[in-house]
């Protein structure tokens, strides 16, 4: 069966005319890579000397890429999704406050979203980024075979202990909770402490996600001694897989501080290990709950053939697709109306405090310049359907 992401009626469901025409303009806009950096400094001069922004950033970017400024007032959002069978996923996306009053601020709201998502049907995950819970110093420092000393020691309790605390929450509430990947040198902390969650809090069902980003050329190896602990342990592994969002940054580091790049050495690399680890998830869903996070059509298109190879039902409970909010609605709109588990991540936060997650979303907009072309073709199409039928 082949999915027909090209359908921009269905894609475009949610959109009145007037989304359409700002989505096209804002994707547009954000091709301009010229213009996308002049932007991006003004930007950071403006939040520096402490100028009025928001208005510009509200009625634009924010308003594509953001549900709200809290879960309140993201509920339109998670209802209007859930109209076309998509549910939500909630993501507070306030980065860089490690102080320990941010860290136990953002422990607090994380809490909450998870006490949200176990009132709303519509919500369908909880999700947290584990730098909002460590001290930076801790992660600054962390390499791997690194000896700890007291300092250090400390700190990683200290930072077991809050996602020990979100994760048990979770498990309290029945909601599946993802924790989101971010750069290679820190990971094996993380994912050390992902498996001791797994471990407590998966042996009914998978309740804790890991993140794997596949174009770090480790992760197929990585993927199968997981799965291999969990069976030996006896728990269900979450598996969260995405590609990867840092690799600019993870090849300036490798070449700084002169260690080999931790990152496949071509895109087609990364894609074959990304579309390798749906097909292991896949032949090991006894154990294994699948989350892919991706806007690659292929993959998604792989995804849906594999399964039903598999003889795998398309709303099967063990396996959810994921899109971001205001990105790729051609794929997750049409997935979700053939029968498919979809989800949206759906960030929320202060204009000011999400700013981190847009400047990414504008850069990843023009660097992958293929998928804003893909956005603005799609819109144009559908645009001048809509105008076919007025005639
Ligand atoms: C629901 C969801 C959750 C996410 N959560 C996370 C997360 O927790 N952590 C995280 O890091 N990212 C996360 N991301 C972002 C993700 O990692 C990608 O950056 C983004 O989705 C683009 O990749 P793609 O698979 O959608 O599409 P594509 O456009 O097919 O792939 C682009 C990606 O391919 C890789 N790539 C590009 N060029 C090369 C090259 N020359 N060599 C090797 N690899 C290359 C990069 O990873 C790049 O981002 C998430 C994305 C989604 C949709």
């Amino acid at each position: 069966m082949e999915i027909n992401f090209q359908n921009t009626e269905i894609a475009f469901k949610g959109k009145t005319n007037n989304e359409l025409k700002s989505a096209y303009y804002l994707f547009k806009l954000m091709r301009n890579r010229g213009l996308v950096k002049t932007a991006q400094n003004l930007l950071i001069t403006a939040m520096r000397l402490h100028l009025p922004y928001s208005w510009a950033i509200e009625s634009t970017i924010y308003k594509q890429f953001v549900g709200g400024k809290t879960i309140e007032e993201c509920t339109p959002v998670v209802e209007k999704l859930s109209n076309y069978s998509i549910k939500s996923i909630l993501d507070y996306s306030v980065e860089g406050n490690t102080t320990p009053a941010g860290m136990e601020r953002t422990l607090e709201e994380t809490l909450r979203t998870i006490e949200n998502a176990s009132r709303n049907p519509n919500i369908q995950f909880a999700v947290f980024k584990p730098t909002a819970f460590a001290s930076p110093h801790l992660f600054e420092n962390a390499y791997k075979g690194k000896h700890f000393d007291s300092i250090m020691l400390s700190l990683f309790i200290d930072f077991k202990n809050r996602v020990d605390i979100l994760c048990n929450r979770a498990y309290q509430l029945s909601v599946p909770i993802l924790i989101d990947a971010e750069e290679s040198w820190y990971q094996h902390l993380i994912d050390e402490t992902v498996e001791e969650m797994m471990n407590k809090y998966n042996k009914e069902r998978a309740i804790v996600f890991n993140t794997l980003q596949m174009y770090r050329h480790d992760r197929i190896t990585f993927l199968k001694e997981s799965i291999a602990k969990a069976k030996k342990k006896g728990y269900f592994i979450g598996l969260k897989f995405v590609r990867g969002a840092y690799i600019e940054k993870e090849r300036a580091r490798a070449i700084e501080k002169g260690y080999p790049s931790p990152i496949c050495s071509t895109k087609s690399d990364t894609d074959d290990s990304y579309n390798e680890a749906l097909r292991i998830t896949l032949d090991n869903l006894n154990i294994a709950e699948l989350f892919s996070g991706t806007h690659n059509e292929e993959s998604n298109h792989i995804l849906v053939n594999e399964m039903i190879k598999r003889n795998i039902e398309p709303n099967d409970r063990r396996i959810w697709i994921s899109q971001l909010y205001g990105m790729s609605d051609h794929i997750s709109f049409n997935l979700a109306y053939h029968g498919f588990n979809v989800t949206k991540y759906v960030p929320y936060g202060p204009v000011k405090a999400v700013m981190p997650y847009l400047l990414r979303r504008a850069e990843e907009n023009t660097a992958i310049s293929g998928q804003t072309t893909r956005e603005l073709r799609l819109l144009e199409i559908e645009n001048r359907r809509r105008q076919a039928i007025k005639k």
